[in-house]
């Protein structure tokens, strides 16, 4: 697919087909790097962009490279910058996404540390499941990575393997994506997004410990489903045979943002209330329409 957008990496604004990468670096060979996906939205009178929660997406993947020995040489602030300027350079006006993955250009074995580049790759209005209102879960046969496996708390590119597995599979069994559990049997997230379920009109979704992502939309949800929604939020590990007989489920992430879920195996769900009414916070929320949560939203044009 050819792309006339504008990318930033080895300290350079270049066209998006000209960013290239070294064959033989860790990266490319044992899938070396850790990412981020941020989204922006464009404000209710459409006059303004918002990255939402861009300093906490910049923080876990400082983190995350820390984690995994990539030293990101570049200070904070001054990335937050180029991300900010390369939807500019790309004069995008309307809901975006950002991908911003840092990365090794160099020939070398998996077993050195690093220091890496960082490429930040804007796409206009990406929505996953752009064509579906809700989806099917294959409670996978695959098991998520675990913190004594590969921390599934930082955001490597090579945990996206495990995820791939349960994808294919789930694809293969007529589903649209799939659910995993953990190491101990209970429920851990999606391939891409964590997950709640509805319980007499509670929220409930696993805590970190299930084996999931850090993920900013699911501590997004977690506090404004109490400060906007009014509803109690339970975070603890759910048992499979709970979350089959929920009342709702909903998927959650930067891209997915909020998704009902009809199915899980042959267990459905018909309610979408609460679900909506979540959906509804968080969308207005990233536009713009809650004062108290502008900390979370950063202006893309002055
Ligand atoms: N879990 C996994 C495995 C993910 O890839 C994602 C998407 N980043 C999430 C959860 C949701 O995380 P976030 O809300 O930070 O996008």
């Amino acid at each position: 697919m050819n792309s006339n957008n504008i990318v930033w990496t080895k300290g350079k604004f270049i066209k998006e087909d000209e960013a290239c990468i070294n064959i033989f670096s860790p990266s490319s060979q044992f899938g070396l790097n850790v990412f981020e996906g941020i989204r922006c939205y464009s404000s209710l009178d459409n006059s303004q962009l918002f990255f939402f929660r861009l300093d906490d997406h910049i923080t876990r993947l400082y983190n995350s490279s820390t984690s995994i020995d990539l030293k990101i040489k570049m200070k904070k602030d001054d990335l937050k910058e180029k991300i900010i300027e390369t939807i500019r350079k790309n004069q995008f006006k309307k809901d975006s996404i950002v991908r911003v993955i840092a990365y090794v250009d160099q020939k070398g074995s998996w077993t050195q540390k690093y220091d890496c580049e960082v490429v930040v790759l804007p796409r206009q209005y990406a929505r996953a499941f752009e064509n579906k209102s809700t989806i099917a879960l294959n409670l996978s046969n695959w098991e998520r990575i675990n913190i004594n496996s590969m921390p599934p708390k930082i955001k490597a590119g090579a945990n996206y393997i495990n995820s791939r597995y349960a994808h294919l599979d789930a694809i293969k069994k007529g589903f649209d994506t799939a659910l995993l559990l953990n190491n101990n049997g209970t429920i851990s997230e999606s391939t891409g997004s964590c997950i709640f379920m509805v319980k007499e009109n509670n929220l409930v979704t696993p805590p970190l410990n299930s084996s999931i992502l850090d993920s900013i939309t699911r501590k997004t949800i977690i506090e404004i489903a109490k400060k906007i929604n009014n509803l109690e939020v339970d975070v603890r590990e759910i048992q499979k045979d709970e979350i089959l007989n929920a009342d709702e489920v909903f998927l959650c992430g930067t891209s997915i943002e909020v998704f009902p879920v009809s199915k899980i195996n042959n267990a459905e769900y018909n309610s979408y209330k609460i679900t909506n009414k979540i959906r509804d916070s968080y969308l207005s929320l990233v536009r713009g329409s809650y004062k108290e949560y502008y900390k979370w939203l950063t202006p893309i044009y002055v």
